[in-house]
């Protein structure tokens, strides 16, 4: 079944409104839905619905609840993902995804390495990335569409570090510990799942020694993801993956 997005306003009592005449147009002229059809609808923030279709204008549609349910689609464990900017395009790959994935923030990051054409334009990219993280999430059965925040330089995202239970920093120098042992040790010493994971992977180019310092400095732990040197596009796909394996599954 197709799952529509609205917003919590548009719940009043058990009838859903929709109202985003693109999903409308979708609904109609492609599914070919009409009156008496079922949907699911997501308030994205925290419930899932089922409803079925009452009324259906071109510029708004109304239906029927009738079932409710907190989301099952989503992950508990909140891990934002900290991105220095790759080369043309890859950025798309990343957001689809880590939004499959489970990722629920995405911080694109300047950083020494990334190449000064990735840094022009940036309100037409971040346009881009949010649509492609509200097609991923449809896809994929989510119930809530990833941030994607403005870009903002490594010092900056570093003072954020302390909001969040673990902040991991996959290195490619890193050879002590891997990703899992992190993991695995974290959940020993607190006895309880960190929540909030904050992931930082460089771009192409990797961090520069002064960088891995700094993000060192501000709790990042340094991790392994593996003895072979990952792509930048990999390398998030990757770290999400192991740590869903280890807190999610
Ligand atoms: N500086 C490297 C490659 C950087 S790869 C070089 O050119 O040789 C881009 C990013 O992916 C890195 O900054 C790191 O965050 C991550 N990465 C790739 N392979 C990794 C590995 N085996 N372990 C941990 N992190 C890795």
């Amino acid at each position: 079944m197709r799952r529509f997005f609205t917003e919590p306003e548009n719940i009043r009592g058990d009838i859903i409104i929709i109202d985003d005449r693109d999903d409308i147009r979708h609904m109609s002229r492609v599914l070919r839905m009409s009156v008496g059809d079922e949907i699911e609808v997501s308030d994205s923030s925290e419930w899932e619905y089922r409803a079925v279709i009452k009324t259906m204008d071109r510029d708004l549609v109304e239906a029927e609840i009738v079932d409710k349910q907190k989301f099952s689609g989503e992950p508990v464990t909140d891990v934002t993902l900290l991105q220095g900017i790759p080369k043309q395009g890859k950025m798309d790959t990343v957001i689809q995804k880590t939004t499959e994935l489970g990722v629920k923030t995405i911080i694109p990051l300047f950083t020494d390495r990334v190449i000064t054409s990735e840094k022009g334009n940036i309100p037409k990219k971040l346009e881009r990335w949010r649509r492609i993280a509200a097609e991923a999430v449809k896809q994929c059965k989510r119930g809530v569409i990833p941030k994607v925040e403005e870009p903002v330089r490594l010092q900056e995202a570093a003072e954020k570090f302390p909001a969040f239970d673990m902040v991991l920093f996959p290195y490619e120098n890193e050879r002590t510990t891997t990703i899992k042992e992190a993991l695995r040790n974290a959940l020993k010493e607190e006895s309880k799942k960190p929540v909030k994971v904050a992931v930082i992977i460089g771009p192409e180019g990797g961090f520069s020694d002064e960088e891995a310092v700094l993000i060192k400095e501000r709790g990042g732990r340094g991790v392994s993801l593996g003895k072979t040197i990952l792509r930048t596009e990999t390398a998030g796909m990757a770290a999400l993956a192991m740590i869903m394996y280890e807190l999610e599954l």
